[in-house]
């Protein structure tokens, strides 16, 4: 899947416009309201950002992954609240559908998803089961009545992305014995009886974000919202939607990194101490270099890996490809971390006040190295890769 490239260039362009022209002026606004404003979430439904990666024949762009890397980058050099909003849309909420769902929950699902008239949400984490999600407790216990088959989900959620804007969550839930195969993936409506919500998380950063917990009590859910139709898939269907993902995150992070080393660029060139600029001086010149020389290898990494993965068959997964997608999440989450971290030192104690955005930048990418598998999974999704399972 992929748009040519004519195409792709005119909505690259008109992505970098819209981010530079609408999102940057806004920053300071999403970051006091705690809130994207409604009116530029109405031009991202515009623009088709919701349906970045749903195939044309379901309503969506259709976007290959490497293509959909050059957007997240161009979308990263921004407050990552903007992406956010239409972040599990177009990765982790849509995907499971996509690359397992039947299709008849294709086509009920994601033309809705693609145009953003539907929010969809990957509920995944618990409060008990993070890291090893293999682990989720959520129970989905199948009922049998004159009312057609149903399960009963009961459970919790935690730190669920979008949660508060959600119509809907592809959420994972026991229906069968204790490991990875015992799980299950199902579509719940937002509005089912029993769901309810937690109180929105307060969070270091990324404000205009919105997870909370999502709590289920007794939710009837029809047999047939379990994605693909066929029990005990769903833990494979995360593993897959979540490989995916962390490309996605790595060209943020990659767009993020490039946006931190602008501010600082400019401010290196303006700030002047003992008479001279800053940047004139070869140890912040140091700083500067080391982050252009990182973010270029994460940046080269994440196109490299994208292609690899357009290559592979569409929603199969390569245990090569997943390596080298964790190995693009590890590298560029904490690259960006240490790009932000000289961003700050190179502002001086400027990048500790707020009115400069390396202050907040810092702050926003500390997540990355957590969501969608912390460093220490990546670190062990490649060991096992190279080393081989016992
Ligand atoms: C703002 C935010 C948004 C999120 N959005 C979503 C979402 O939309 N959907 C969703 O399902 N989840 C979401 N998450 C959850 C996120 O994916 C988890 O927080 C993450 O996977 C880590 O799980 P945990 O917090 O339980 O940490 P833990 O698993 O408890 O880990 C704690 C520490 O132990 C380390 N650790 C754990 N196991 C091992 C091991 N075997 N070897 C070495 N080190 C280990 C971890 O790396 C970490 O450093 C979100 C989280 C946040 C904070």
């Amino acid at each position: 899947m992929a748009i040519d490239n004519e195409s792709f260039e005119l909505l690259l362009a008109s992505v970098q416009r819209f981010t530079r022209e609408r999102l940057m002026p806004a920053e300071d606004a999403v970051e006091e309201n705690d809130e994207v404003p409604a009116d530029i979430v109405e031009d991202m439904k515009e623009m088709g950002l919701f349906g970045l990666s749903i195939p044309e024949e379901y309503g969506g762009i259709g976007l290959s992954m490497s293509q959909e890397c050059r957007v997240a980058y161009e979308i990263g050099h921004t407050s990552l609240a903007f992406r956010s909003v239409f972040g599990t849309n177009v990765g982790i909420g849509s995907q499971g559908i996509l690359m397992d769902g039947t299709e008849a929950q294709k086509q009920e699902i994601l033309p809705r998803v693609a145009t953003g008239e539907l929010i969809l949400s990957f509920a995944l984490t618990e409060p008990d089961a993070g890291s090893d999600s293999a682990a989720v407790k959520t129970r989905g216990e199948l009922v049998k009545d004159g009312d057609g088959d149903h399960y009963l989900l009961n459970g919790s959620k935690r730190f669920i992305t979008n949660a508060p804007r959600a119509g809907a969550f592809t959420l994972m839930a026991r229906t069968d014995g204790p490991g990875a195969g015992g799980i299950s993936a199902f579509v719940v409506p937002a509005d089912a009886k029993g769901l309810s919500l937690g109180k929105p998380d307060k969070k270091m950063g990324q404000r205009g974000t919105k997870t909370c917990d999502v709590i289920l009590d007794n939710v009837r859910v029809p047999a047939a919202n379990i994605i693909g139709g066929k029990p005990g898939q769903g833990f494979k269907t995360a593993m897959k939607v979540l490989d995916r993902g962390r490309l996605h995150i790595s060209a943020v992070a990659c767009g993020m990194a490039q946006r931190i080393l602008n501010e600082s660029v400019a401010y290196a060139r303006e700030r002047k101490q003992f008479g001279k600029r800053i940047g004139d001086f070869q140890l912040v010149q140091a700083m500067l270099a080391d982050s252009q020389a990182e973010l270029y290898a994460g940046w080269s990494m994440v196109q490299d890996c994208a292609l690899r993965y357009d290559a592979k068959p569409a929603g199969r997964s390569d245990p090569d490809v997943s390596m080298r997608a964790s190995c693009c999440k590890l590298f560029c989450t904490e690259m960006v971390g240490r790009v932000a971290d000289r961003g700050v030192q190179v502002h001086g104690g400027a990048g500790y006040i707020n009115e400069y955005p390396v202050e907040r930048f810092y702050r926003d990418v500390r997540l990355l190295r957590l969501y969608e598998g912390t460093t220490q999974i990546q670190q062990l999704i490649i060991g096992r890769e190279l080393v081989g399972r016992d």
